[in-house]
């Protein structure tokens, strides 16, 4: 089973995501959370809600959803792999017109 995050609800970024899912887990917000269980029907069992600010350990990586300004239930994700000097951002947004720049930012 795979570990998925979700940087929000937007269909650029959901594409695909339907009713059906279940090759792992799904990791967002709550408001993302609800969202892709009552609006695309993916069983809930498949969807793991993070408040924003909460660092939880996923495989063995401590994540943790931050506020990403951008829509309800955004989030930007912060990785922090074991033994790697250094943290990964995850923003969800490669395009140049979101405020945020790039998809993987490297850092410290
Ligand atoms: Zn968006």
């Amino acid at each position: 089973m795979k570990s998925y995050f979700l940087t929000h609800f937007h269909s650029d970024h959901y594409c695909g995501l339907r009713a059906g899912f279940d090759i792992g887990t799904i990791y967002c917000t709550p408001i993302t959370a609800a969202l892709v269980i009552e609006m695309l029907y993916v069983a809930p069992k498949f969807v793991v809600a993070i408040p924003l600010n909460e660092t939880v350990t996923i495989e063995g990586v401590e994540v943790t959803p931050l506020e990403a300004d951008h829509c309800p239930g955004a989030a930007i994700w912060h990785f922090e792999p074991p033994g790697m000097e250094t943290a990964i951002l995850h923003t969800g947004k490669p395009h140049s017109h979101h405020s945020a720049t790039c998809l993987i930012s490297i850092y410290r």
